[in-house]
């Protein structure tokens, strides 16, 4: 089973944000911003490649309530999700990384230079 399944079933212990039925908010172990929330589907989907549009339909609107819910939908916040390898994929169960509560720099997330790969 993978970590996040195991967050999941309360095995291994989480700062949980919000839940419902389907889906599972908690806060990153390694925060990259003041604001960085973890949010995945309760059952285990490997990546953003697997999930259905109808689950991602109810993702989004999840999503959005958590957004709400920690308090940085006015002002804005980032959403990343991360797939495989070269997307930098550490954990194989699909999350999306909810980042706020400052201004953020985009240079944190680009750390290469496009040219270099040419
Ligand atoms: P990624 O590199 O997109 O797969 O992101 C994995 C994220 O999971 C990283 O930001 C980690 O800090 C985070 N993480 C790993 N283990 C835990 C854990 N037990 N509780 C909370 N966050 C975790
Ligand atoms: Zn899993």
């Amino acid at each position: 089973m993978c970590i996040f399944c195991k967050i999941v079933n309360k095995e291994i212990p989480s700062n949980v944000e919000m839940e419902d039925d389907d889906f599972y908010a908690f806060h990153d172990i390694n925060p990259k911003a003041p604001v960085h929330i973890l949010i995945i589907p309760k059952v285990h989907i490997d990546s953003f490649n697997e999930i259905s549009p109808d689950m991602m339909a109810k993702m989004t609107a999840f999503i959005q309530k958590v957004a709400k819910h920690v308090g940085v939908d006015k002002n804005g916040y980032r959403l990343i999700t991360n797939i495989g390898d070269d997307g930098g994929q550490e954990v194989k169960h699909l999350h999306f990384h909810l980042l706020g509560g400052a201004k953020l720099m985009w240079g944190h997330f680009t750390d290469s230079d496009p040219k270099d790969f040419i």
